[in-house]
């Protein structure tokens, strides 16, 4: 459209741009000349402004190439009919291999171009063009923005410089200096104001001052006596294994995958250093991904005490400000290794030569908005176009990465996996004790503690040590139920059951923040809001509960220490309980999975879990995973030190394979059965599984875009039946046969069905489940699907493919 100018002039290639409008996300890039002028700024990364319709838009370039051929968003575009980009307002944000993973997850989960890309730019973005009054463009910058420090410093006659007897402000400040450079601020602090004393010492050569970039960020990562940071003098035969493994794999230099299958405590994160070191010593650079929680901890304070200053942290509470620093700091070869969250993936190292994941069966690793990527699936692509390895490590690795292990490779890759079965040194796998909830309740007991795990306090009560107690659940009491007809407030603006809590009377909505006063029952009557009854009963334990439970059975002073959501809201929250921990001389440590993961207190000789059910009775395929991990994670935590470790599990379900595997420490009970299932019941990894949701406050409109996106799949997957709103029926429950049934061998599609959560935040939602053989292109298809339905006004689509939840 528009009459805007085609290129006249010789024109030196073409580039592909991303045009930067946030609201309309648009998903192609663009294809445009680059004029002589602009030939050297021209490059993939930089910030350039491109007539778009009648308007300037400021874009990325993602593409260079010599000519239109195969360069993205030039599919039927004439070199005669190419517009020109009008100018570079800023140098390359991100590097040529970055837009090629932009590329590649952008097809891979269906996203948007822009939104992939987003990722990839430093934190702040890389600044955004303004339209004046006048018509003209104007680049703003980023607003955030670096710091600069100045460091005073000796010169090299400054050395042997004498200061004259009464010249005592030279004295100090020469006497400050040293021991190396200090900071102008420090000096300033230490000895008043020095600056004029530092200026006239400057001009006869004696000192020098120097901006420095200040690195934010990278102050204060433990102060927790317990944090280990020397490496072993010898290593166990399983980590001799693994790192040979994972030698060998880097000398592929094909994003070969190695996964350390390493008990709790094995060892695994000191093969991760081993490995790293190895890495380091080659001039390379290293990437760790561990899961956002356990980032807080000891771990980032083990990664620090070995690799120094050379080593980047991202986590989700840095400000704006340490989260560019860091960037920075990897972008100018600062920083060689960084340990991060998810996002850790997409920042600037050079010469990667290492991917790591720890706990690779985190649900964490999975993005919940778009673009909806698997840090797994991502770094195995980021190995393949670096050449380098990938190491997995988990005690409980997903169905995904063994499966792949047991055939050998994936998507072009080797995938070997490596068991280290033991601890090292004396320290043992701890003792597990089931404590079966239903002969406890037969026997007359209605404590919320089983005899087991009284006397296994009393204990540690005694001997002075420490204990861990998990209870994965929030709130004080988690929901309200009518007692006699079993109706569960629900959220007036989605379908979602009420939490309750106790101490502010309220029935919160975990969805959409909706909060409810309970007494006087404005809103809910005083009664239930269903059939009238007056008998509204609270369900299941909170934290809070539990914790007043402990303190009223344990002498004064053990100390007593709940951590969960609520108790760590504040910044810095997590790791002062960790510390008061560490510090006590007797404690018990209470709280949610938070407390399950990465944890290392060599005291701890006991681990209780309250209640094993909530975890094991979560309406998912991948909840014995979960609840299977959970428990060993935590049991993990025991024993870690020269005294052995303990473990009392409480559950009215002592037969389940996740109990028993756990119990016996022999992870194929859970596994056979829990493949077994996913097998019979066709999910992950016997088949790809996608979900398409769509929501809208227009009930039908949300609908019908649904049904039509339902119809365009199966045109797609030449399917032939007509879809239905029907709702889907889970299957595969304990006790089928298993094996018996044959692979999928052409897609399936489940629905359109109104997803568990009908309602949220107003808006009416469908989804349907899409489940395809595993070598089908199931991005290709559902892109293909989506963009042929077409959008309906106030109705959003979100496709998550390889989806966790549904
Ligand atoms: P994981 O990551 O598998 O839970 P860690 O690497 O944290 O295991 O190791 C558990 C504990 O054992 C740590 O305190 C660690 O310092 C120690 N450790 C690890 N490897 C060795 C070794 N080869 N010899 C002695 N101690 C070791
Ligand atoms: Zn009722
Ligand atoms: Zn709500």
């Amino acid at each position: 459209g528009g009459g805007a100018p085609v290129v006249s002039g010789p024109v030196l290639g073409y580039v592909s741009v991303v045009i930067d409008i946030p609201a309309r996300a648009l998903s192609e890039p663009f294809a445009y000349g680059v004029p002589l002028v602009l030939n050297e700024a021209c490059q993939v990364g930089a910030t350039v402004l491109v007539p778009f319709g009648r308007r300037v838009e400021a874009g990325y370039v993602v593409a260079r190439s010599e000519s239109l051929g195969k360069l993205p968003g030039a599919e039927g575009l004439e070199p005669s009919r190419t517009k020109p980009v009008r100018e570079v307002v800023a140098a390359p944000a991100f590097s040529a291999a970055s837009a090629e993973l932009a590329f590649w997850m952008s097809r891979e989960y269906v996203a948007p171009l822009s939104e992939c890309l987003r990722l990839l730019l430093p934190p702040g973005g890389a600044g955004k063009v303004v339209r004046r009054e006048d018509g003209s463009y104007v680049y703003e910058p980023p607003t955030v923005t670096s710091v600069t420090v100045r460091w005073v410093s000796l010169t090299e006659e400054g050395r042997s410089f004498e200061p004259a007897e009464r010249a005592v402000r030279q004295r100090q400040l020469i006497d400050a200096l040293s021991c190396g450079p200090v900071t102008t601020r420090e000096l300033n602090l230490m000895n008043g104001d020095l600056s004029a004393t530092i200026r006239s010492l400057e001009k006869r050569g004696v000192v020098t001052v120097e901006e420095r970039r200040s690195w934010r960020g990278c102050e204060g990562s433990t102060t927790l006596s317990s944090a280990n940071a020397s490496a072993p003098k010898e290593l166990t035969a399983g980590q001799q294994n693994a790192l040979s493994a994972i030698a060998r794999a880097t000398e592929a230099a094909s994003g070969d995958v190695v996964l350390v299958d390493g008990v709790t405590g094995s060892g695994k994160t000191e093969v991760y250093l081993a490995a790293i070191e190895r890495v380091l010593a080659r001039g390379r650079s290293a990437c760790v991904l561990v899961p956002e929680i356990s980032l807080t901890a000891q771990t980032v304070g083990r990664f620090r005490s070995r690799f120094g200053d050379a080593v980047a942290v991202f986590h989700s509470r840095l400000s704006a400000g340490e989260r560019l620093d860091q960037w920075d700091m990897v972008r100018s070869g600062a920083a060689r290794v960084v340990v991060g969250a998810r996002s850790a993936l997409f920042c600037p190292l050079a010469d990667l030569g290492l991917i790591v994941i720890d706990e690779e069966h985190e649900q964490s690793y999975k993005q919940g908005s778009s673009p909806r990527y698997h840090a797994r699936e991502v770094a195995a692509k980021l190995a393949q176009l670096h050449g380098c390895a990938l190491v997995l490590g988990s005690a409980t690795p997903s169905a995904e990465a063994l499966a792949r292990c047991e055939a050998g490779s994936h998507g072009g890759a080797r995938w070997t996996r490596v068991e280290m079965p033991e601890r090292p040194g004396t320290a043992r796998l701890p003792e597990v004790i089931v404590a079966d909830l239903r002969r406890e309740f037969a026997s007359g007991s209605r404590s919320i503690f089983s005899k087991p795990l009284l006397d296994a306090l009393d204990e540690v009560v005694e001997r002075r040590q420490k204990a861990v107690l998990l209870h994965n659940r929030r709130g004080f009491a988690s929901f309200l139920m009518c007692r006699e007809c079993g109706c569960v407030p629900t959220c007036k603006h989605c379908s979602t059951a009420l939490t309750y809590h106790e101490r502010t009377h309220t029935l919160e909505c975990h969805t959409c923040g909706s909060s409810y006063r309970v007494r006087p029952y404005p809103e809910y009557g005083s009664a239930c809001p269903k059939c009238g009854s007056r008998y509204l009963a609270k369900m299941g334990l909170g934290t809070q509960q539990v914790e007043d439970a402990l303190r009223a059975l344990l002498p004064e002073d053990v100390a007593v220490i709940r951590m969960d959501a609520d108790s760590t809201r504040t910044k810095g929250a997590h790791q002062k309980l960790l510390e008061q921990f560490d510090a006590a001389e007797c404690a018990v440590l209470l709280g949610t999975q938070m407390i399950a993961k990465g944890l290392d207190f060599p005291e701890v000789t006991l681990v209780g879990v309250i209640n094993a059910d909530y975890a094991l009775k979560m309406p998912d395929f991948r909840a014995g995973e979960r609840a299977f991990d959970l428990l060993e994670q935590v049991a993990g935590r025991a024993g870690r030190g020269e005294d052995p470790g303990r473990v009392i599990i409480q559950t009215y379900l002592p037969d389940e394979p996740v109990i028993r595997a756990v119990k016996t420490h022999d992870r194929s009970v859970f596994t056979e059965h829990d493949l077994g299932m996913r097998r019979e019941a066709l999910y992950p990894p016997y088949v790809r599984l996608a979900n398409v949701l769509v929501w809208g406050k227009d009930e039908r409109a949300a609908r019908g875009l649904v049904m039509r996106i339902a119809e365009e799949l199966r045109v797609e997957f030449g399917l032939d039946a007509a879809p239905m709103l029907h709702p889907v029926v889970e299957t595969g429950s304990a006790g089928v046969e298993f094996s018996s049934r044959e692979l999928l061998s052409r897609p399936q599609i489940l629905g359109p069905t109104p997803c568990v959560i009908e309602r949220a935040k107003d808006r009416y939602r469908f989804h349907i489940i899409v489940k395809a053989p595993l070598g089908c292109d199931l991005s290709g298809a559902l892109s293909a699907a989506v963009s042929r339905a077409g959008t309906r006004p106030g109705v959003s689509i979100a496709v998550d493919v390889d989806a966790y939840d549904l």
